[in-house]
């Protein structure tokens, strides 16, 4: 994401080709979601997700756990879905509620809860051992708020951000079961394969995640059909005023759907930097990807071959390149972003850097950049400082753990830029990018835990001490 600051701006076991439900020979192929929904025009959308689940844990699992990202937007949720310095931007018409109701189950006994109501629980008759497979069916209601937020019905187009029921990634000690945070992105999932179809009124048009392969139109509503491998996630804008600009970059088709005028350039610049990012970091995962202007309160949002960009940003071309560099940052190579928020938000950041160092024309430098960071990042120790006398500065933080975006940003974003400069400078230019393609190769479609990270550098050079000086808070800038 890139935030709108003035930081810049399931015990049987089956039986060998036994089929019976729920358990079925072992396959090779992953996870698959199929999903179908219809969107009213209004502030409604219902949907079935089917999934598909492939037990590649090395774990039996006694359930599968879903996020359901929609609660966070109902009335009486624990956080608001939106921090309190974007309030203003994000409720255009005043509070507004939304939620996620799940209207049947197919697949085991259903329960919600979690911390917040963000967890859909479903337990099968019989575990789902290692290898195995389990399909479940969840059909949901999705109530959109009146809200310019990566959920929600916003000025201009509505965004369907986290509008499905989502597998929860599965760590060490188990599902990963993180509420809605108004700061940052608190959204961890693993790659699977989708199959969706989004039913819309015919005047509007779907800019989606997937490569569209169908669109019928009848009874004055529009079908879209999409399809999108290996992807943690999947999204879609939807509006009845987007105007469509093409490009190509290498193979990679680049659709920009425009709001306004200053939407057009988003189109050239996805793809510049998303061909330099391939020559830079290793190839784009997908056959397309979409620039998407947007009712947004923070400057950017990134999904799979998908990013959304707020149509009033101010900096629209440098959080463009932000969010294409998220398609190697996120996207393809995951992270857990709600503990260690750094990593691929310091990434994205350095990214850019390096795409604009190497693009002058568009007025940024490299010290330019690292100087205006650790302006901002010296300010935000010394304000904070004294408030707290002791300013916390240490990178790994729960995201509801920062004080707010003021904070995040300091040390997610700008600390991090710095601390990826220090390391290029330990490493040399040619050491540091071999040491990137390393780590997009290595943990291309799976999570990467921090120490996969380092581990890409420090086997390039002795740099342990500059990821822990920055991490544990104790270097000085
Ligand atoms: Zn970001």
């Amino acid at each position: 994401m890139k935030r709108a600051t003035a930081i810049i701006c399931a015990a049987a076991i089956c039986a060998a080709g036994t089929p019976f439900y729920g358990c079925a020979p072992q396959e090779s192929e992953g996870t698959k979601y199929r999903i179908t929904a219809a969107y009213d025009g209004g502030n409604t959308l219902e949907g079935r997700v089917e999934t598909d689940f492939y037990n590649d844990t090395g774990n039996a699992l006694d359930c599968l756990k879903f996020n359901l990202w929609g609660n966070a937007f109902r009335e009486g949720a624990a956080s608001s879905p939106v921090s309190e310095a974007a309030k203003a931007d994000a409720y255009y018409g005043g509070e507004s509620y939304g939620g996620m109701e799940i209207t049947a189950v197919t697949g085991g006994e259903a329960q919600t809860g979690g911390d917040d109501m963000n967890i859909l629980c479903i337990t099968p008759a019989e575990p789902i051992y290692p290898e195995q497979r389990l399909t479940v069916s969840i059909a949901f209601v999705l109530k959109l708020a009146n809200v310019n937020a990566r959920t929600g019905v916003a000025e201009g187009a509505v965004n369907l951000g986290n509008f499905y029921p989502v597998l929860c990634a599965y760590g060490g000690s188990g599902w990963l079961e993180y509420a809605y945070c108004p700061t940052g992105d608190p959204f961890v999932s693993q790659t699977a394969d989708y199959e969706v179809e989004l039913t819309v009124p015919e005047e509007f048009l779907v800019a989606a995640s997937g490569e569209q392969t169908a669109v019928n139109r009848a009874d004055g509503n529009a079908t879209y059909k999409f399809e999108l491998s290996g992807a943690r996630d999947f999204a879609a804008v939807l509006s009845r005023q987007f105007e469509v600009v093409t490009r190509q970059a290498g193979d990679v088709r680049i659709k920009c759907y425009c709001l306004n005028e200053s939407g057009r350039s988003l189109a050239d610049i996805a793809a510049e930097s998303l061909a330099y990012f391939e020559e830079t970091f290793g190839r784009y995962p997908y056959p397309e990807f979409s620039i998407v202007q947007t009712g947004l309160a923070q400057s950017g949002m990134e999904y799979p071959a998908l990013a959304m960009i707020s149509a009033d940003c101010g900096d629209a071309v440098y959080t463009a390149v932000h969010e294409v560099a998220h398609q190697w940052w996120y996207a393809a190579v995951g992270s857990d972003q709600y503990m260690h928020a750094w990593q691929d938000e310091g990434l994205a950041e350095y990214s850019a850097l390096m795409f604009f160092e190497s693009h002058p024309e568009y007025g940024f430098t490299r010290a330019g950049l690292i100087s205006t960071a650790t302006r901002a990042y010296r300010a935000y120790f010394s304000v904070y400082s004294q408030l707290f006398d002791d300013a916390d500065t240490g990178m790994d933080r729960a995201l509801c753990d920062f004080a707010g975006d003021y904070e995040y940003a300091n040390i997610a974003y700008n600390k991090a830029l710095i601390m990826f400069e220090a390391l290029r400078e330990a490493l040399g230019d040619g050491q540091f990018r071999a040491a990137l393609q390393s780590y997009y190769s290595s943990y291309s479609a799976s999570i990467a835990p921090p120490e996969g990270l380092m581990a890409a550098f420090c086997a390039r050079a002795d740099c342990e001490g500059i990821f822990e000086s920055f991490i544990q808070g104790k270097v000085i800038i």
